[in-house]
């Protein structure tokens, strides 16, 4: 067995060499002949006869190494003594091969004598870089298409965006939209249409053609509705997503019939925010002109433009109906004043307020309320002392959230007129119940005023005038009845007893009359006072027993004596009035010699106090109708079939019910025709509000 022990160590050097994995060759520096190389070496290189090359000049060795300038970098080796090295390719049979050539100086007694070469194959290296220099090349020009594709869309999606800046008329919004979009994609034909779900229609907001460069009026149909077919429209409507119709994938059927001019390549592009506000349609004359970009850049932009498309809808609609609210407005004869709470100022004023108020309608419109004009027409004090408010003032209350119904307000017009006027105002909340508006209305009631001024005063007159010629006859008629008339004149002892009948008959007929007018007027006089009611009662049913002889009258008393008391806070006067307007009635609508009935019924509390009492005017006379129980309460209402012989206004049962209810009572009717009528009051006896 060979051993390396019997080698001397120096021989273990070519050994070494012949299974180095890397090539190496000495070179002589002085004429760069190839002294030594090791078998790697020569594998590195194509040379079919390596040995015949020892000794050979390096150009002569290796021919290519001289165009790679590999023989310059020898000789810079061999006479500055410091190494290098040089990137070096070769191509065998096609393919291209890497090498790194490394040059060390080898010295002997300090002279460079060789130049000694260390070949590395490096091809696998080489490809690997190259591959991945070619990848991220490859990613960045993506990356970079990628980047300007982005910018492109981002920049078209500023574009259509800005369009919708400030315009809120949908029709100016639509072509502004249009004209952004046709901008960035120049289709040929482009329209956008407005949306209305429920009726499944789609109506025209604007639309234009392009053909040849040059703008032609558009030919799209104004209005679509669902049964005009299956219109890729429609679909769009319900879909959501771009429909992309295309005459070489889905047949000339696709483009609707309407699409003119009939281009093959038709996207529907519908606008959904909340709901489906329109459909954006673009005709293109090249399908290849519909990208991705087109696409993508349209459906980013959809909810926007659906938004603004519905946000114009909306104030378009609040102002066309604000619109019809004015006209409506502008025509009532009513005033009306409109403040808006946050500025104080008239933000609207109809005609007839203006007209009422003195004023123009430009004056008033945008007047702050506080505006001298305003406060000067107007005086706080009148003739009569008395402090009115201003009509500005009840707007200023209603800014405070006071509400006035039916105040009279003075008006003195800047010319120095006045009016009286009906108003009410109130202020106007929004949804969270902040006063966002205060609105005053008023009607002119000087002409009503005037009358009732004038109504008042002929009551007072006539008033006076009836009553003092009747007190008269009356004076002389009592006087008469007491001078004692020679024989037995029954003819005149009737006659002066029918005109104190008669004259008594008319001062009660003068009395309600004018009872009824102060009621008008809310200046009917009841004075309440703690009187016995039971004692008054007693005492009117005998005195009309005694002054009337053609009925008879009893007195009924249900769960009370005679010598009880039934004390109660009423005025008495009035309780007269009103059981005698009912005994007077029972004797008016009864014939002669019937029987008519007074009735008290009291009711009692745990402690035995009379708290209430039922009363009731009972007769046998005509009776009333059904029909006519609901009405004879009502002023000047008789009944159909009452004997118009019988005198009467219809005021009495007028008078009476309003007199019972100012005492907190109850009035009612029951009866029958020909059965009599009994008439109810029920009246409380304590002290009211
Ligand atoms: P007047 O008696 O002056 O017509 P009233 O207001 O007192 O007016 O009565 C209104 C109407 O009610 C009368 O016209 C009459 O038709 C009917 N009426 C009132 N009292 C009676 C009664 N006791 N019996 C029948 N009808 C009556």
């Amino acid at each position: 067995m060979k051993t390396t022990q019997n080698i001397p160590p120096r021989a273990f050097a070519p050994l070494m060499l012949e299974h180095l994995p890397i090539g190496v060759a000495l070179f002589d520096t002085h004429d760069l002949r190839l002294l030594a190389a090791n078998p790697r070496y020569w594998a590195h290189l194509p040379l079919q006869q390596p040995e015949a090359v020892i000794g050979l000049p390096l150009a002569e060795a290796l021919p290519s190494v001289a165009e790679q300038g590999v023989a310059d970098l020898f000789h810079t080796v061999a006479e500055q003594g410091v190494s290098a090295h040089i990137d070096v390719s070769t191509t065998e049979a096609g393919a291209k091969r890497y090498w790194n050539w490394k040059l060390d100086p080898v010295s002997e007694q300090g002279q460079v004598t060789a130049v000694l070469l260390t070949i590395t194959e490096t091809t696998e290296r080489v490809v690997a870089l190259q591959y991945a220099e070619l990848a991220r090349a490859e990613t960045l020009s993506q990356t970079h298409e990628t980047m300007v594709g982005e910018w492109q869309r981002l920049d078209y999606i500023e574009t259509i965006l800005a369009s919708l800046r400030n315009i809120s008329e949908p029709s100016a919004l639509a072509q502004a939209i249009l004209n952004a979009i046709s901008l960035c994609f120049s289709p040929q034909a482009i329209a956008l249409y407005s949306a209305f779900i429920e009726e499944e229609t789609l109506s025209l907001l604007a639309s234009s053609i392009q053909q040849n460069g040059q703008q032609e009026t558009a030919v799209f149909p104004l209005s679509i509705a669902a049964e005009s077919g299956t219109s890729p429209l429609h679909n769009a409507m319900h879909q959501r997503t771009p429909q992309v119709n295309k005459a070489s994938l889905h047949g000339q059927q696709a483009i609707p019939a309407w699409f003119t001019p009939a281009l093959p390549c038709i996207i529907s592009i519908p606008l959904w925010g909340k709901r489906c506000e329109g459909v954006l349609v673009l005709g293109f004359a090249e399908e290849e002109a519909v990208t991705e970009l087109l696409i993508s850049t349209l459906s980013e932009c959809a909810p926007y433009l659906a938004e603004a498309l519905a946000e114009a809808r909306l104030r378009s609609d609040l102002a066309n109906e604000q619109h019809r609210l004015h006209v409506v407005l502008d025509q009532l004869p009513e005033g009306i004043v409109l403040v808006e709470a946050r500025t104080s100022k008239i933000k609207y004023v109809n005609p007839s307020a203006a007209r009422l108020l003195g004023f123009a309608l430009p004056q008033l419109l945008g007047a702050p309320l506080n505006q001298s004009a305003l406060m000067a027409q107007q005086t706080l004090s009148r003739q009569d002392e008395k402090v009115v408010s201003r009509w500005n003032f009840a707007l200023i209350h209603a800014l405070w959230g006071k509400t006035t119904t039916g105040q009279e307000l003075p008006v003195i017009r800047p010319d120095g007129s006045e009016i009286i006027v009906l108003s009410s105002a109130t202020p106007v909340l929004s949804e969270g119940g902040l006063i966002t508006e205060a609105v005053l209305v008023f009607q002119d009631i000087t002409p009503l005023k005037q009358l009732e001024r004038q109504k008042q005063e002929f009551f007072a007159v006539a008033n006076h005038e009836l009553r003092t010629p009747l007190t008269t006859i009356m004076g002389f008629a009592e006087l008469l009845q007491m001078r004692p008339t020679e024989g037995s004149d029954t003819l005149y002892q009737y006659a002066v007893a029918s005109i104190a009948h008669e004259c008594e008959h008319l001062t009660r007929l003068i009395h309600d009359l004018l009872d009824v007018t102060r009621l008008e007027y809310a200046r009917l006089e009841v004075k309440r006072s703690y009187q016995d009611l039971l004692g008054l009662l007693k005492a009117l049913v005998a005195r009309f027993s005694q002054t009337t002889s053609t009925h008879q009258f009893v007195f009924t008393l249900d769960g009370a004596e005679l010598t009880d008391c039934l004390p109660g806070w009423f005025d008495p006067l009035r309780i007269e009035q009103i059981i005698s307007n009912l005994l007077n009635n029972a004797i008016k609508y009864s014939p002669v010699g019937k029987m008519i009935e007074v009735g008290v019924r009291p009711h009692y509390d745990i402690q035995n106090k009379a708290q209430d009492v039922l009363l009731w005017v009972k007769d046998n006379g005509i009776g009333i109708a059904q029909e006519d129980i609901p009405h004879i309460f009502e002023r000047f209402y008789r009944a159909s079939k009452v004997d118009r012989s019988i005198s009467g206004f219809g005021i009495g049962l007028y008078l009476t019910r309003k007199l019972v209810q100012t005492h907190g009572g109850r009035i009612w009717v029951e009866g029958q025709p020909e059965q009599g009528s009994t008439f109810f009051v029920h009246l409380p006896l304590g002290m009211i509000s």
